[in-house]
């Protein structure tokens, strides 16, 4: 009897131990499984700086290279995903591993193959058992259907500090914004008086010229939230997932409103609507969402979205209709002032030498963003730190700027000084010829900092709509066109490349008055359009072709020559606004204007 009563006894304690133990695996399992869990995978992309702090900070687990490539995929300790990270130049990044490996750091350097590396933390190893652990029981999950998805890639709500001081240049972007912190801040004043207020604003320009910064910005200076999501986070394989997060995203907006929505690369799901299957698709449903929400706003919600695209042109024609994204902000490529006064900005809390000039620097760096020169300090920094210097000197600087720039030469985007040069004289040429033109349009501003394909660009005032050109107003359009060439090959004796898209330009207008307009003495009142009807040249007769083909020709050699006259009667003007260009890279119209007076 004794024995069968300890008999069930052990048995019901093996049974307890059992439960006992089972439950502290399921909550040790669980805390692992809910740490790694909520850490959340921020951005699928990761800035270079945010690496390098990461590496000194020792959070960095692995970094796989490949020599070639600008892109690096990096985990970090404390992260499930793999993320991606824009390296300058892999090279450099390999010199500084290196440096950090010499200097008895906790980093290993191995050479998987001939051109692909791998940094890994030494701690690794260490944590590996229980690394898998947690990686297994999550697969597991995962398979269950248990570990929602959307939760890893949900929306990021944040009260930011951010305010318009710490955007550097961008005036004019911030003049703008500056509305749209007024109507989060009083929306009654302007629903009371019955005022339309922005739905959407579209933020234009490459990365890293501070889009991201500008929206934080605004929802710092109104001191509302922050939702942010990036557009590439609602693709998803499984149909409808994109579609209920920006539903998700939005019911969290309408919660915490007023507030800013940042949606990033807007054109991962903005992108032109296509019939087609599969992910597009799915594509097209999410961006319906996101046009159904932008939609239903009514005027209680003071909800405004901005968007972020470096390819507005891609954009699906429906998210810019009234209502939506009805407002593009260009931020473009910061000038010389835009440069220095970010590098102040983020030259705050470093110490520098006696030696250093941050105008210096802002002359050097021609066409970077404001992310490639907050990068510059940052790795200026670190120089200096692996230098053991007090402060940082010039030379770090340099060097710095020689690391960064060495990975953008491969991008052909660093300007060389003879470019710099040829740049000002073509815009100078285009600038200077439209001045003495009659029914060419006011110079609103001419630029050397480069903007897309070209080089430098000549901006023209806005006129007032037209309904008719004259064909005076087109063959000084012309001249105006081969103004930029003209000056390369007076003032250097040279023609480039670079006017390359002036010619095309040119020929097509040409054409135009010829063909369209019946604008060539020779040929008459003709109306050939070959798009529209291949076979009309036929009609015509052959000899048509040649002589449209001379016509064209002779009006572009005309203007050609109008405009190399111009110039050679105007060389000190040609000398003064290419010099006045290169020294400070952007000429407003009043400067212009002035500077021409000043020759005449
Ligand atoms: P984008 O969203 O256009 O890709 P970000 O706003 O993410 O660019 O810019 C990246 C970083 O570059 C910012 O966090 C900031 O450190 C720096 N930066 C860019 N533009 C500026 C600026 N105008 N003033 C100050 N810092 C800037
Ligand atoms: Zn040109």
């Amino acid at each position: 009897m004794s024995s069968k009563k300890n008999d069930k006894n052990k048995k019901s304690n093996i049974t307890l131990i059992i439960t006992i133990i089972a439950i502290l695996v399921l909550t040790i399992v669980g805390i692992l499984f809910y740490m790694n869990y909520n850490k959340k995978d921020k951005n699928k992309d990761f800035a270079y700086t945010e690496l390098l702090t990461s590496i000194n900070d020792g959070t960095v687990e692995k970094i796989e290279m490949t020599e070639g490539s600008d892109t690096a995929k990096i985990k970090l300790v404390n992260e499930e995903k793999e993320k991606r990270v824009l390296i300058p130049s892999v090279d450099s990044f390999i010199d500084l591993v290196q440096e950090k490996v010499n200097s008895g750091s906790n980093i290993q350097l191995i050479q998987k193959q001939r051109n692909i590396f791998v940094m890994i933390l030494r701690t690794l190893f260490s944590f590996l058992p229980t690394i898998i652990l947690v990686v297994l029981v999550l697969m597991i999950f995962k398979m269950q259907g248990l570990g929602e998805k959307g939760k890893v890639y949900d929306s990021e709500t944040q009260k930011t500090k951010i305010k318009f001081d710490d955007v550097a240049g961008l005036d004019e972007e911030k003049q703008e914004m500056i509305e749209i912190v007024d109507f989060l801040k009083h929306p009654k004043k302007f629903t009371e008086m019955g005022a339309k207020v922005p739905r959407g604003v579209l933020l234009c320009g490459n990365p890293g010229t501070g889009k991201t910064l500008i929206a934080k910005a605004i929802a710092g200076e109104a001191n509302v939230p922050f939702i942010s999501m990036s557009g590439s986070e609602f693709i998803e394989m499984f149909a409808g997932l994109g579609a209920s997060r920006v539903r998700k995203l939005f019911e969290k907006a309408r919660k915490v409103s007023p507030c800013i929505v940042f949606i990033d690369e807007i054109d991962a799901i903005g992108s032109r609507r296509t019939s087609s299957s599969g992910a597009e698709t799915e594509n097209n449903q999410t961006l319906n969402q996101l046009l159904v929400e932008m939609d239903g706003f009514d005027t209680e919600e003071n909800i405004i979205v901005l968007a972020a695209t470096n390819r507005p042109e891609m954009l699906d024609k429906a998210l810019l209709r009234p209502g939506r994204f009805d407002r593009q902000i260009t931020v473009g490529l910061p000038d010389l002032n835009g440069r220095e006064a970010i590098l102040k900005i983020h030259a705050k809390g470093k110490k520098f030498a006696q030696d250093v000039s941050l105008r210096n620097i802002a002359e050097d760096t021609a066409g970077f963003t404001g992310a490639e020169l907050a990068n510059i300090l940052n790795e200026a920094a670190i120089i200096a730190t692996i230098r053991e210097r007090e402060s940082i000197t010039n030379k770090d600087i340099e060097d710095a700027l020689k690391k960064v720039t060495v990975g953008l030469e491969k991008h052909n985007r660093v300007i060389s000084e003879k470019d710099k040069k040829r740049t000002a004289v073509h815009e100078a040429g285009h600038a200077i010829v439209s001045y003495f033109l009659q029914t060419q349009k006011d110079i609103k501003e001419i630029s050397i900092i480069p903007r897309g394909m070209a080089g430098g660009y000549t901006m023209y005032k806005t006129n007032e709509d037209k309904a008719y050109i004259s064909k005076t107003e087109m063959e000084e359009k012309l001249i105006a066109l081969m103004g930029g060439r003209a000056a390369e090959k007076l003032a250097l004796k040279d023609i480039s490349t670079g006017a390359s898209n002036d010619l095309e330009v040119a020929n097509e207008i040409a054409k135009n008055m010829v063909t369209l307009y019946g604008m060539s003495d020779s040929i008459g009142p003709i109306h050939v359009n070959l798009e529209k009807d291949p076979y009309q040249l036929q009609l015509l007769g052959d000899k048509y072709a040649d002589v449209i083909g001379n016509e064209i020709k002779a009006l572009v050699n005309d203007a050609d020559f109008k405009a190399q006259t111009i110039l050679a009667n105007h060389m000190d003007a040609l000398e003064v606004i290419s010099n006045e260009l290169l020294a400070k890279e952007v000429i407003t119209s009043e400067r212009f204007e002035e500077l021409m007076e000043n020759v005449k």
